[in-house]
């Protein structure tokens, strides 16, 4: 069983979050659209990811320093308090290619240690599976054979996650075994479970983990509680509720093709 992986900010108090990232270099990123197919993108330049970042944080937020820490700042990066990374090593899931990240001064008002020292994940490094698009509702999905980017059809996508529970499904036999990695063309990070169990075993704190089957949609899922190795027993009873409680923004209007 897969799990859909990030920081769970959204839906936990207490922790703090990284407003700004300090690039030690000119970020660069253009704009660029593919005249076959019409994609547009942001590029970056590449040697970006080869560097160490300064961070600030939210000063009214929190009162501690989580291990996924969240990022509301550009480039959307994964970062992740080296106690993480210990504790991945440890149960032997890999040496993950990161750079630091240092938070700077000043720091949340109620915080009172020093912040841990945080690194970030090269996503590009981990790339360990393929969705399978139609079945993850990315309806009337194509690679471009111009440009190699993924397109699809977003309104009507929308509209059927919006009426209906969709899975991030895999591409069968695409799933290269690591324990923590991300798809292709979207940037998904996805684990197993042991990396849930290893972080109970360390009491990684703000994980967010949304089982595949409903990670398509899971805007309203507030990812599973795993504070004990029981986390199987509750995620049951956790998905079955949200499936109850599905679509929990309400009707919605209809939007067109
Ligand atoms: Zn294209």
């Amino acid at each position: 069983m897969f799990f859909k992986f990030g920081h769970n900010s959204f839906y936990t108090s207490g922790y703090t979050w990284i407003k700004k990232l300090i690039l030690k270099q000119e970020y660069i990123a253009w704009d660029c659209a593919c005249v076959a197919c019409g994609k547009e993108w942001r590029e970056e330049k590449e040697n970006y990811y080869d560097m160490s970042l300064d961070a600030q944080v939210e000063r009214d937020k929190g009162s501690k320093w989580p291990d996924m820490i969240g990022n509301g700042s550009e480039p959307c990066l994964k970062i992740i308090s080296q106690r993480v990374l210990e504790a991945w090593e440890s149960e032997g899931f890999g040496h993950f290619p990161s750079f630091p990240v240092r938070i700077i001064p000043p720091f949340p008002k109620k915080v009172v240690s020093e912040p841990p020292m945080y690194y970030r994940l090269d996503n590009s490094k981990l790339e360990g599976v393929e969705l399978d698009w139609e079945a993850s509702g990315f309806c009337d999905a194509k690679i471009c054979n111009i440009c190699g980017k993924l397109s699809w059809n977003e309104n009507k996508s929308f509209k059927m996650e919006t009426e209906q529970i969709v899975p991030l499904a895999f591409k069968e036999g695409t799933w290269t075994g690591m324990d923590i990695f991300c798809s292709k063309h979207v940037g998904h990070m996805f684990c197993t479970e042991k990396v849930i169990d290893c972080a109970v075993k360390h009491k990684l704190t703000n994980c967010s983990f949304v089982p595949c089957e409903i990670a398509g949609n899971d805007s309203f899922f507030r990812g599973i509680k795993y504070s004990t190795l029981n986390w199987r027993v509750k995620m049951q009873a956790q998905v079955e509720q949200y499936r109850n409680d599905f679509p929990p923004w309400g009707p919605i209007e209809a939007v067109g093709e």
